[in-house]
């Protein structure tokens, strides 16, 4: 007993250094702000502010079938989506794994044939007809690929690595991540290089947008978003975090070296703000988070990420917890029959466990602690036992797991709540009379599965100094569903008005 009670102090005490109190939030929206605007002005700095071409969002109206393919990881997806013109859409959707040889090939050539080949895969299963009548009329047609223009289909090209923008439908490869390595790609346009290819197939389709997955995510959420309200801001909280928005083009101090449409007068912008604050000005650092920087693959970079985001917070609570069994006055996942001279012999958890491993604990595993709230913490027990082979959890283990990891997803919801609350605060519109709703749109298993996550957010908005509470009800959070691909194919549509 004594040691268990001894586990609710301490419990108290680690749980405590995950506070982020409301003066907090306001300290970290006031740097938020400064580092936008510091990253409107010059390159270099904390938060990229990335001008993305794209010059207005949806309203829900937008008609047209057009492609969408994602090339972001283990997978190429390939959707034809039918826009509707009343906020709905059809989609088809396919997808294939990327051969091996292939993120590693020798030139980027053999990748992007294969990605055109499996477009034209796609072409000829669902728009066989389109397609045939596009290779009939090859031969008599007047443009340089030999369609007809109104024949071919505007694709919108979502590659989720860093790229520099130079154009709508223009980007450089800065660097791969995720495994792929093609060093002959590094530099060249990434929209050329899929044209090329689907060019060399006679493909009747264009490249018409190179598109980041968070200005995906405000295009598909203002587009189905119903009502009269375009949406101010796409955010992901998924694997990793980050945020688009719509501002004032005049606002975009330093230059925007491609060409773009200036009627609208506003530019998304996306403004990778998973870097937020690297310099550590305000961002809460417990002995954890410095941990797990300290062992991850980027130390000092991405630091607002790595407390907000589903790779990290569950890292954070397992370097919580294992910290906390270390402490021998305490019962935390100890076998209590044993004598206490090595943990690793008289922990109740195998050596196997992901608990022993960095990385080795998914932050799935802190949504089912949140949601258990029976008496026995049953489920979050047999969930311990089936994902980190913790043999018979006790209630108090169950419970002091479960403390550490609402603390850290509250702590993340709050932090996410600073990055939500600085972009409505620039968009000057809290005030306004005319704006009765401010609409968000969001996607990634952690906003969409952690419970009462976006409730988190909000009662984190209510406090924000020019915020507050009636400003808060304005601001209404929803999830942007198939965001990639209708996202993608509303900004080949807004591409394709340019032309
Ligand atoms: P991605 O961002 O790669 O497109 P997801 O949005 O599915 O993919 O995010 C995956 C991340 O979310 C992983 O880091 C995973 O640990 C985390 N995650 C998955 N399910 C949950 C959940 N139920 N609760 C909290 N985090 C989750």
């Amino acid at each position: 007993r004594p040691l268990t009670m001894a586990l609710a102090n301490e419990t108290t005490r680690v749980v405590s250094q995950f506070d982020f109190s409301d003066q907090d939030v306001n300290v970290h929206v006031h740097e938020f702000l400064q580092q936008m605007s510091d990253g409107l002005e010059a390159d270099g700095t904390s938060l990229s502010q990335i001008p993305t071409y794209v010059t207005g969002v949806p309203n829900g109206t937008e008609k047209g079938l057009y492609l969408a393919v994602d090339l972001g990881g283990t997978n190429f997806r390939v959707c034809s989506i039918t826009l509707n013109g009343d906020t709905t859409f059809n989609l088809t959707f396919n997808k294939v794994a990327i051969p091996k040889e292939l993120m590693v090939a020798k030139t980027a050539k053999e990748l992007f044939a294969f990605l055109a080949k499996h477009i034209e895969l796609v072409l000829r299963e669902h728009h066989a007809e389109h397609f045939e009548s596009h290779v009939r009329r090859r031969n008599t047609a007047s443009t340089p690929l030999g369609y007809r223009d109104e024949l071919i289909f505007r694709l919108g090209f979502t590659f989720s690595f860093p790229v520099k923008q130079l154009g709508i439908n223009k980007g450089e490869l800065i660097r791969w991540t995720k495994g792929f390595d093609i060093p002959d790609a590094i530099g060249k346009d990434v929209c050329a290089l899929l044209q090329d290819e689907i060019d060399r197939l006679h493909l009747p389709v264009k490249v018409a947008a190179l598109v980041n997955d968070t200005v995906g995510t405000l295009m598909a959420r203002s587009y189905t978003s119903t009502g009269k309200h375009r949406s101010i801001l796409g955010g992901i909280f998924g694997t990793g975090t980050n945020g688009a928005y719509i501002e004032k083009t005049e606002k975009i101090k330093k230059p925007i070296e491609g060409e773009y449409d200036t009627s609208t007068s506003e530019m998304v912008i996306n403004t990778e703000w998973g870097s937020f604050d690297n310099q550590l000005n305000v961002l809460p650092s417990t002995p954890w988070d410095k941990a797990l920087d300290a062992q991850s693959v980027n130390p000092g970079i991405q630091m607002f990420e790595k407390r907000v985001s589903g790779m990290f917070l569950g890292e954070i609570v397992r370097l919580t917890i294992v910290d906390m069994m270390k402490n021998e006055k305490t019962s935390l996942f100890k076998d209590l029959n044993s004598s206490f001279n090595d943990l690793w012999t008289t922990t109740n958890i195998s050596p196997q466990s992901g608990m022993f491993k960095p990385w080795g604990l998914d932050s799935a595993i802190m949504s089912v602690a949140a949601s258990d709230n029976s008496p026995e913490l049953s489920t979050l027990r047999q969930e311990l036992e089936n994902t980190l082979h913790v043999y018979n959890p006790s209630l108090e283990d169950a419970q002091a797991f479960k403390a550490v990891a609402n603390a850290v997803a509250r702590r993340a919801a709050r932090l996410s709540a600073v990055a939500i609350g600085a972009v409505v605060l620039q968009s000057g519109k809290v005030d306004d009379p005319d704006e009765e709703v401010l609409d968000i749109g969001v996607d990634g298993s952690l906003v969409e599965h952690y419970p009462f996550f976006r409730d988190m957010i909000h009662e984190a908005l209510a406090v924000i100094d020019g915020i507050g509470p009636e400003g808060a009800k304005k601001i209404r959070i929803g999830i942007a569903k198939d965001g990639s691909g209708v996202g993608a194919a509303l900004i080949a549509l807004v591409a394709q008005r340019m032309e």
